[in-house]
């Protein structure tokens, strides 16, 4: 396709602003599926995010568009991932095309995440047009919302198209604004092939499928080509474009984007925003900006049922062929036996590999609680990086301790701000700015991302009824006065309860921690002290008095099944406990006892 005729981009949205429902409209007008293959949404392809109604991994879809000027366009439309953790992804696919659709809930307006990816799209120097969706609903108000964009994020909003992804009103108008508005791609045929890695996934038939932009230059069936960040060179053996099932063609020439395949056995020889090139006459240089994304929280996975570990390794190393960004390495802990410690991008992240594991695989999971990596400074001037708290060298050797921060938005009615301000507050939050955006407050904050990892995103909803938006990005490691407190049960540490806290913060979260553990360990035949300690020093104890009646004593001469069912009940209840020492601690305890609420 000449290059005049092409035009690429990306949809960029507020979650459930409308995104994929907008997409799904697009490919049906333009007749690119056939209404009776339409499922909904389309692009959400896993299960798992049909069901939480995200969409995780990148996708794209070629439609044809004749326009009311006659001409025949090729428009590629880029899905980017909505959330946080998939930042470095969506940022990447951003530079892959050159506009953008803002799509923005006309009953809503701006929120955080409109702002986060409305910025990528800035920064990657996009012609941006703004749609206002969901006309069809009674509160939808148009001109207020326009009216923000241009506050807000600074943009002309009075040319928004105004659009129902439900009813299909505005459709037509959004493809004539892509075709008029949207640049065309840039690139030169006879130059050497230049190609972004935009995204990559593992198909049980074809091996990874690799989803490409040209640059420049032309790849063609059964070219070699080179990956310029590790020099692997691979055969291609097939090319397409999706529409949006896969479809092959020959080649694929500049500002097109398209898949491969190449035998390629694992997602991760595949890097996402490497630069493509052929084995022989390559280009010299390489797209600029290339960093391999890195897990920022970790924490350890373990079979419930210990038997398991085989299945669960299996699992693991499986998903982890799919997926470039999930680390993993083998564990063990005294108090779970062996497991995996595992690092993810971000909290999403890591739930989504906890539900496939235990949804695909059928493995009964204990999750231990989620850490941050902490940079630890030794005092013979090395650094290391800490992913387990159970970790923590003796501070005697440690020179000072530095954890990632954070910049936090959040949008909020102003009627909940004050809770919103508490909660930053109560969790280490340095106020860095706030300012007010039709109707909203807008507060943005410097936090430890080692609050906001935990239940910080859950906190925020509940106080605020749901109605604050939330969004972040990593910022930098900064010294802080962090210790790791201990759990001791019974006077035996609980290894996959240690963590690291702020020495101002520790009696206080130590307190609640026993007291919670008090409440989820059950009564043994002894009496069992829990305490809390950093260093030495304990600065929290509780402890759990004896047993005093056998349980089933009360059915004595009784029902007999009613005595059968408790004991049933009771070994059942048994299964979801670990022996730790004499002490039997319940594996909701893991997760439970490190709520802060
Ligand atoms: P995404 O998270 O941005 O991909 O949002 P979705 O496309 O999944 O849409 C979120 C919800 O809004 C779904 O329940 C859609 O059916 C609904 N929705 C999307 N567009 C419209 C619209 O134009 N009007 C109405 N009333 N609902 C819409
Ligand atoms: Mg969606």
């Amino acid at each position: 396709t000449e290059l005049a005729h092409i035009r690429n981009f990306s949809i960029v949205a507020h979650i459930d602003h409308g995104k994929s429902t907008l997409a799904d409209r697009l490919i049906q007008s333009t007749g690119t599926v056939q209404d009776r293959e339409m499922k909904e949404q389309m692009l959400d392809a896993m299960d798992i995010e049909r069901e939480r109604g995200i969409t995780i991994k990148a996708n794209t879809v070629r439609i044809d568009y004749t326009a009311d000027d006659g001409q025949a366009y090729v428009l590629n439309l880029i899905d980017t991932p909505g959330h946080v953790d998939f930042a470095y992804e969506v940022s990447r696919s951003m530079r892959a095309v050159e506009g953008s659709l803002l799509v923005v809930d006309s009953s809503q307006g701006v929120e955080a995440q409109t702002l986060a990816n409305v910025y990528q799209a800035i920064d990657a120097d996009h012609e941006i047009v703004p749609v206002l969706n969901k006309i069809d609903l009674p509160a939808a108000d148009c001109d207020r919302v326009a009216e923000q964009i241009e506050d807000v994020i600074g943009i002309d909003a009075s040319g928004a198209i105004r659009v129902s992804a439900k009813t299909g009103v505005g459709i037509h108008e959004t493809l004539e604004a892509i075709v008029k508005y949207l640049p065309a791609p840039t690139g030169t045929r006879e130059a050497p092939l230049k190609a972004m890695l935009v995204d990559s996934w593992y198909d049980a038939y074809l091996g990874v499928i690799v989803l490409v932009r040209i640059m420049d230059g032309v790849l063609k069936k059964n070219d070699r080509i080179r990956m310029m960040q590790n020099g692997s060179v691979h055969q291609v053996d097939r090319i397409g474009v999706f529409r949006p099932a896969m479809a092959e063609i020959d080649e694929l020439g500049p500002g097109e984007i398209g898949f491969l395949t190449a035998s390629i056995k694992q997602v991760r020889d595949t890097r996402v925003g490497d630069t493509i090139t052929h084995e022989k006459k390559g280009c010299e240089q390489p797209l600029p900006g290339f960093k391999p994304s890195q897990p920022v929280v970790f924490c350890g996975l373990f079979p419930a049922d210990a038997s398991e570990f085989e299945d669960l390794r299996q699992a693991i190393e499986r998903l982890a062929l799919n997926d470039a960004s999930f680390s993993y390495e083998m564990e063990t802990s005294a108090a779970l036996g062996f497991g995996f410690r595992c690092g993810f991008l971000g909290l999403l992240h890591l739930e989504v590999i906890r539900d496939r594991i235990e949804r695909e695989y059928g493995i009964d999971l204990i999750t231990t609680a989620p850490s941050v990596v902490y940079h630890i400074h030794m005092r013979d001037g090395q650094m290391t990086e800490l992913h387990n708290p159970a970790d923590m060298p003796d501070l005697t050797h440690v020179s000072h301790v530095e954890e990632p921060r954070i910049k936090a938005t959040i949008l909020v009615p102003d009627d909940y701000l004050g809770d919103v301000l508490k909660l930053c507050q109560d969790r280490r939050g340095i106020q860095m700015d706030l300012t007010y955006v039709g109707g909203r407050a807008m507060v943005v904050y410097d936090l430890p991302l080692n609050e906001v990892v935990f239940d910080f995103y859950d906190r925020l909803k509940s106080v605020t009824k749901g109605y604050a938006s939330f969004d972040y990005q990593l910022t930098e490691y900064r010294q802080d006065h962090l210790v790791k407190m201990s759990v001791l049960v019974n006077d035996e540490p609980v290894d996959a309860l240690s963590m690291m806290v702020h020495r101002d913060r520790a009696e206080a979260r130590g307190r609640v921690m026993v007291e919670k553990l008090k409440d989820l360990i059950p009564r043994h035949m002894f009496k069992i002290p829990i305490q809390a300690a950093i260093g030495g020093k304990v600065v929290a104890r509780e402890t759990l008095s004896a047993m005093r009646k056998d349980v089933t004593a009360k059915c004595y001469g009784g029902d007999v099944s009613r005595k059968k069912k408790l004991l049933e009940k009771q070994k059942k209840g048994k299964k979801k406990m670990r022996q730790f020492g004499r002490v039997e601690i319940p594996q909701e305890a893991f997760i439970s006892a490190l709520k802060m609420d």
